[in-house]
């Protein structure tokens, strides 16, 4: 399997945007999730390795092997990529076995050979005994396994899906994401899988990585985002974090001094001196009688997973709500004294972009 490499690309459709620079490294059997907002780029990123868009700059590579660049660019059929989109793109004419078999004929198969083929690949999908139906005789989760099926047919180097389970339900969603977690590990090929949703992003995933407008925040494994956040974007967008303004004193090898309003906090994280984040989430976070970090304002709650998730206004610093879980119903307008267990700091620079290796 190839180690997928993007250097620098960029990407314009007329004046807009639409790539910045991406830079990116996939290593061999990963199962990686493009993740961002709508907008970010995840499409034209994906469609730029099938090869179905070409960099204005940059370079694509599989291995040592350039497929698009200054000096080359090999076409969509050439690069052994199977594509699973949304919208399935079944033939509605052709059975199960019909849709999987065109490509082996592309691929120049005997019959005898495409027939073993098929029959492989539904096992690994689990649709044995379906082959006969057609596109309109299945549920959306059997066609969205017949297309993945299809995909994996050639034993291509390289599987992309485009929000395979935007079209599903929450229930088959979770089953499918299971599926595709296994099959992945079955076939051993590397997935690139895009989505705007941070817990399929974070439930499939090897590594994730987080695009905002064209951009390359940061990639890693699910941990590393939560934990260590690069940027306020990412803080924010993984995991229902928050953050507040703080000032950098002092950081060194990896332990910083923040001020937050008036007090001292000692910290992970690793920012210039200067104004930074403390991103955390609710977890991080502990009521106390007195002497807290955070002095608040309770302005609502909601019961969740057996505690009362309390949203928080700070009073002395400026900041968003702050959600806490607590064990009792509270009236608005309590004032909440909350000390930080954990969390971590970010500087609050142009942080992330440009080459990142997640492979160190
Ligand atoms: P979504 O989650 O909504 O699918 P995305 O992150 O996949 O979004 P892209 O489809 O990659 O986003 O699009 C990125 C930006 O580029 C969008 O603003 C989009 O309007 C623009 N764009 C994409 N393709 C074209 C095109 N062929 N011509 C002009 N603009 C385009």
């Amino acid at each position: 399997m190839p180690r997928l490499t993007l250097k620098a690309i960029s990407k314009r459709f007329d004046r807009f945007q639409a790539l910045d620079a991406v830079s990116l490294a996939i290593p061999d059997g990963a199962f990686l999730a493009l993740l961002g907002p709508s907008g970010c780029g995840k499409t034209t990123l994906l469609r730029l390795i099938a090869g179905l868009e070409v960099p204005d700059h940059g370079e694509i590579r599989f291995d040592e092997h350039v497929v698009a660049g200054s000096s080359a660019f090999v076409p969509p059929e050439q690069r052994r990529i199977g594509m699973v989109f949304q919208s399935y793109a079944l033939w509605p004419t052709m059975s199960v076995r019909g849709n999987i078999e065109f490509g082996l004929k592309v691929a120049r198969l005997t019959a005898q050979e495409r027939a073993a083929r098929i029959d492989e690949v539904l096992d690994v999908v689990g649709l044995r005994g379906l082959g006969d139906r057609r596109p309109h005789e299945l549920s959306g989760g059997q066609r969205q396994r017949v297309a993945l099926a299809r995909s994996l047919a050639t034993r291509p180097q390289l599987i992309l899906l485009d929000e395979p389970l935007a079209n599903l339900d929450a229930h088959l969603r979770e089953t499918m994401l299971a599926e595709f977690r296994r099959i992945h590990s079955l076939t051993g090929a590397t997935f690139v899988f895009v989505t705007h949703d941070q817990d399929e992003a974070m439930a499939v995933a090897s590594h994730v990585a987080v695009m905002d407008r064209g951009r390359l925040e940061q990639v890693g494994t699910p941990e590393e985002l939560y934990r260590r956040p690069a940027s306020p974007m990412v803080a924010r967008f993984i995991g229902r974090g928050r953050t507040l303004p703080v000032r950098v004193v002092r950081s060194e090898g990896g332990q910083t001094r923040v001020m937050l309003g008036q007090q001292f906090l000692d910290m992970p994280g690793d920012a210039p001196v200067g104004y930074g984040w403390l991103s955390f989430h609710a977890s991080d976070l502990r009521r106390v009688a007195e002497g807290g970090h955070l002095k608040t304002e309770l302005v609502g709650q909601v019961f969740q997973n057996g505690a009362f998730l309390s949203h928080c206004l700070p009073s002395e610093i400026d900041g968003d709500v702050v959600s806490v879980p607590l064990a009792e119903r509270l009236a608005p307008g309590t004032p909440i004294d909350l000390a930080f267990t954990g969390g971590w700091v970010i500087g609050d620079g142009d942080t992330g972009h440009g080459a990142v290796d997640v492979t160190g």
